[in-house]
């Protein structure tokens, strides 16, 4: 199994050591696995780490893999695509193995954070689908990152469009193809609200047509969830006819049969 983005309390709102979490993945099976923090940004600093965290964060990791042979350890960072102008050369640049593109915001709006769920009921929800969308395909032709995190987590809440969902991910699923991005399938989801992967079946189905790369993911933010549901995510997707999913080493793909 791989387990490709997990967090560290760097980012001030995840609990346990990284050490701790590497030694539950191993207990778990798991045999790649992946730290993906919160990367610094000069916006929304507390939850995030901060720019003069980046080396003792890379570093700790780096001492683990020496320490830990029996796991592939790999270093990334979650990065926010939005809002744009954040965007910083400092994490961008950074000596680390990948980069998971997110969005977790709409304008200024953190969507996904239950203390401004009420933005919700001032929007119309067939504009925020078709806004985060058009994020995503963005974040694809931006040829910055390795990976897509959570690709549909404007659902997070259960709020469903009337428009089908293929429509509304369609330019970005083309986007990916194009790009030859990663998509990961991250089981955070089945914690929230919405009770579903990131990406749901539909998205998935289309991930599957076009031949996108993916890759698995817990998203754990306590050692508890360190491989939440990835045993059966990963043999879901065996039975959908997954082979192989993705990792990246140096920002180089590399392939593990599953
Ligand atoms: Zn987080
Ligand atoms: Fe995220
Ligand atoms: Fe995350
Ligand atoms: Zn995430």
């Amino acid at each position: 199994m791989i387990d490709i983005h997990n967090h560290t309390p760097l980012c001030n709102h995840a609990k346990g050591e990284p050490e701790e979490y590497i030694q539950q993945a191993i207990k778990k099976g798991i045999k790649i696995y992946g730290f993906a923090d919160h990367a610094p940004m000069e916006f929304d600093k507390q939850y995030r780490m901060d720019f003069n965290d980046m080396q003792s964060y890379e570093q700790k990791i780096k001492k683990l893999q020496k320490k830990y042979k029996e796991i592939k350890i790999l270093i990334g960072y979650e990065v926010d695509f939005t809002p744009v102008k954040y965007l910083d050369k400092r994490v961008i640049n950074a000596p680390v193995d990948y980069l998971i593109g997110s969005v977790h915001f709409l304008d200024n709006w953190g969507f996904d954070n239950p203390e401004f769920i009420k933005e919700w009921d001032k929007r119309d929800v067939e504009d925020i689908y078709k806004e985060y969308f058009h994020h995503i395909e963005k974040l694809a032709n931006s040829k910055i990152f390795n990976i897509i995190g959570h690709m549909d987590l404007i659902k997070v809440f259960g709020h469903k469009p009337k428009t089908p969902i293929k429509d509304l991910a369609k330019n970005a699923v083309k986007a990916i193809k194009k790009a030859g991005l990663a998509v990961e399938v991250n089981t955070a989801g089945l914690r929230k609200p919405v009770k579903e992967l990131y990406p749901g079946d539909e998205i998935l189905e289309m991930l599957l047509e076009e031949n996108i790369d993916l890759t698995t993911s817990s998203d754990a933010h306590s050692v508890e969830q360190v491989g939440f549901m990835l045993k059966e995510t990963t043999e879901k997707l065996k039975k959908m006819g997954v082979e192989k999913l993705v990792y990246f080493e140096n920002k180089q793909k590399k392939y593990f049969k599953i």
